[in-house]
């Protein structure tokens, strides 16, 4: 039972047969229209512009925001490494935030001490699927001047007091890489409502090309751009994406459903004024959990269970060592070595599920 799958159920061969027939396969055809479309619109922005991945993503999205060298921006510690490394390219520095207790994401509390003169903005992550707090992390930011950008790479659909995440702060990123909640193979989008960044995401992911101009390139470029055939996959995808994030939620109930309540562990909850969208179903053991995570995820998968350990905190990679500045991140660190991402796919059947959930509870139990 695989932590994650891509569910491609819908029109998926259908239009990327018709791409290839069509022989429009590079980065230009109706799909990527299509697909941007109906993104904007999934996100409630008015604006969203495809692009190759999700760190590409997150990398125009701070560009078009003048990130350059010696700014800094915070970053929460508990992330993928794209939400850092996005930063590094642009020559800045990540600031690493601790994680809050209850969702695991950035501590908007923690965020205020960290902005000196150099900080330019903020990158909230919505990790595993569930919404960053925005409203606090959005007041600071104002009261500084700061920008926030959403890493949304894990929650498409996700939302926070009735907005969906991505259309909260001033660019919203997102990643279609095969295992997020929906996918283009490989892809990205970043989402706006601001008309002056939507541009300059634009040109900044088409090698810097003047939009009038062909072949004048007034500033620095990528080429960063999405192909017909991802966006035919993505499409086809989006057609569907109710059922997809309907599946992850049920899932989700199913494992709290079935899994009772532990004083051993806990699972990764849905706040009050937000939704969750389960990308990751995910469990914290604590000290009365009769197995170190290493065992219990090794124990998993003796029973043909595949888990995977919740990703190394951002301060303690080599690159980003240095940083840390003896400040220290006692959630996240914690959080990181007690963690596991159990199986999400939205393939998976009830009877999957319940199984993983009594092979769990056995665990707890400290059984066998
Ligand atoms: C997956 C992910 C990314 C990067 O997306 P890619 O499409 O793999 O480049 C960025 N941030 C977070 C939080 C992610 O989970």
């Amino acid at each position: 039972m695989p932590v994650a799958e891509p569910a491609l159920v819908g029109n998926e061969i259908a239009y990327v047969n018709e791409a290839l027939s069509s022989t429009w396969i590079s980065s230009s055809g109706k799909y990527i229209e299509q697909f941007e479309q109906k993104f904007a619109d999934f996100c409630g922005t008015s604006h969203a512009i495809s692009c190759c991945n999700g760190t590409a993503a997150l990398h125009i999205a701070l560009l078009a925001l003048d990130v350059g060298s010696g700014d800094e921006v915070i970053v929460p510690t508990l992330t993928f490494v794209a939400t850092a490394n996005a930063v590094s390219y642009c020559g800045a520095t990540p600031i690493f935030v601790d994680s809050e207790p209850t969702t695991w994401n950035m501590d908007p509390a923690a965020i205020e001490a960290l902005i000196t003169p150099r900080t330019k903005g903020i990158i909230a992550v919505h990790l595993f699927g569930h919404p960053a707090d925005m409203d606090p992390i959005m007041e600071i930011a104002a009261r500084y001047n700061l920008f926030v950008v959403e890493d949304a790479a894990e929650a498409h659909g996700a939302e926070y007091k009735g907005r969906r995440v991505g259309s909260i702060g001033h660019i919203g990123t997102f990643s279609f890489f095969g295992n997020k909640i929906i996918t283009s193979g490989e892809g990205g989008m970043t989402v706006t409502n601001d008309a002056n960044l939507a541009s300059r995401m634009r040109q900044l992911k088409g090698q810097g090309q003047d939009f009038k101009r062909r072949y004048w390139f007034p500033i620095i470029g990528y080429n960063y751009r999405m192909t017909n055939i991802q966006a035919a996959i993505g499409l086809a995808q989006m057609e569907r994406v109710d059922w997809h994030i309907a599946q992850r939620c049920a899932n989700a109930q199913l494992y709290r459903d079935n899994l009772g309540n532990h004083l051993s562990f806990v699972l990764q909850p849905e706040l009050p004024g937000c939704k969750n969208v389960y990308w990751m179903n995910s469990i914290v053991f604590n000290e009365n959990f009769p197995y170190n995570r290493d065992t219990a995820m090794e124990k998993l998968s003796q029973q043909g269970i595949e888990t995977r350990p919740f990703f190394y905190p951002m301060h303690i990679l080599p690159p980003y060592q240095h940083l840390s500045n003896k400040r220290v991140f006692p959630v996240a660190e914690t959080v990181a070595a007690r963690g596991i991402n159990i199986p999400s796919s939205a393939l998976l059947t009830e009877r999957e599920i319940k199984y993983v959930a009594e092979t769990l509870s056995c665990l707890a139990n400290g059984d066998e």
